[in-house]
């Protein structure tokens, strides 16, 4: 017995005891069912080279510490969506002023040592902290030393320090330990699924999916999907081509797109396309070129489907009229 109890309190973080006092909320004002927010990244739980989320999935990269809560471009950065406060505590350390330039080959150095850009620290009850990163610019709301909400607006997600995408960053640290919300009790393993949340209501788990679909008249450039202003809503009847893309996340080997270009009297083109390799973002178009006649008028829907082992995890459709 006096064993026992000599072990507990040399695992501090064992047994589902741990989630009982301190619970989270998502640190974003966004509805994480989508699709306007979505995760990209969980905590890398594999100690070795491997990356594995808490579902034994992949949507992580080697040593990533947090959870990132991601907008699909750059255009819901700009329209502003609020980073807020997961749990009650105090501020204790904040940072505003860097550009939300994103991390390039250009940008490594001016972020260096300050990676997670304009952030917000939290100091909660027993040892708890919660981290928040890559704020956008001149966003940040709060004081040192003001005492906050749950969902108290921190600043607005934004794309500073060490960031490839628009997104907050959560870190969550237990006496200086970070912790995966996720799996807080760290007892996870492939085998056996986490028995333990921080999360007060945890946030559905998407294996990947889609971010955007969109018209245009030709191929457009990645920067474009990225920043959201790929999609042409006034095509003409004469148009030289019509275009359909598909802006997805998370995706893995073998998955399949699937794009239909629909017009307003048959199908135009349906294709397959395949992912070759995983890729945390990226994009796949299709499109015809006109003849000789111009496009019937009329409605136009595109349809983008996600389809993994053969099951349609996600999909979106757009329409536009061409007058
Ligand atoms: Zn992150």
């Amino acid at each position: 017995m006096i064993k026992r109890a000599i072990l507990a309190l040399l695992i501090p973080f064992a047994g589902p005891a741990l989630a009982e006092g301190f619970l989270i909320h998502p640190p974003i004002d966004c509805d994480l069912t989508g699709p306007d927010c979505y995760i990209q990244q969980y905590m890398d739980l594999d100690p070795t080279t491997g990356v594995t989320d808490y579902q034994c999935q992949s949507l992580s990269y080697e040593g990533h510490k947090g959870t990132d809560f991601a907008l699909p471009t750059r255009k819901h950065m700009t329209e502003g969506v609020a980073v807020i406060a997961s749990a009650p505590g105090t501020i204790t350390s904040l940072r505003d002023g860097m550009p939300d330039t994103g991390f390039s080959d250009e940008t490594a150095a001016s972020v260096k040592g300050r990676e997670c850009g304009n952030g917000v620290v939290i100091r909660h009850a027993d040892g708890w902290e919660t981290q928040y990163c890559h704020l956008r610019q001149g966003s940040v709301t709060i004081t040192k030393g003001q005492h906050v909400q749950t969902g108290t607006p921190l600043g607005l997600v934004g794309q500073s320090g060490r960031a490839a995408f628009p997104h907050v960053h959560l870190s969550v640290r237990k006496d200086g330990v970070k912790i995966d919300p996720f799996d807080p009790d760290g007892t996870l393993t492939c085998a056996t699924p986490a028995d333990s949340t921080l999360w007060a209501d945890p946030p559905a788990y998407r294996p990947g999916g889609l971010l955007d679909i969109g018209f245009a008249t030709a191929i457009p450039d990645y920067a474009d999907i990225k920043a959201g202003t790929a999609s042409q809503t006034n095509i003409s009847t004469i148009a030289p081509a019509l275009v359909l893309y598909g802006f997805t996340f998370g995706t893995r080997a073998n998955d399949i797109l699937r794009l239909t270009l629909q017009g307003p009297e048959t199908t135009i083109l349906t294709q397959d396309l395949t992912f070759e390799r995983p890729q945390a973002q990226s994009f796949r178009a299709i499109g015809k070129k006109r003849r000789h006649a111009p496009w019937p008028k009329g409605a136009y829907t595109g349809t983008a489907a996600l389809i993994r082992s053969g099951a349609v995890i996600d999909t979106r459709s757009t329409q536009i009229t061409l007058r």
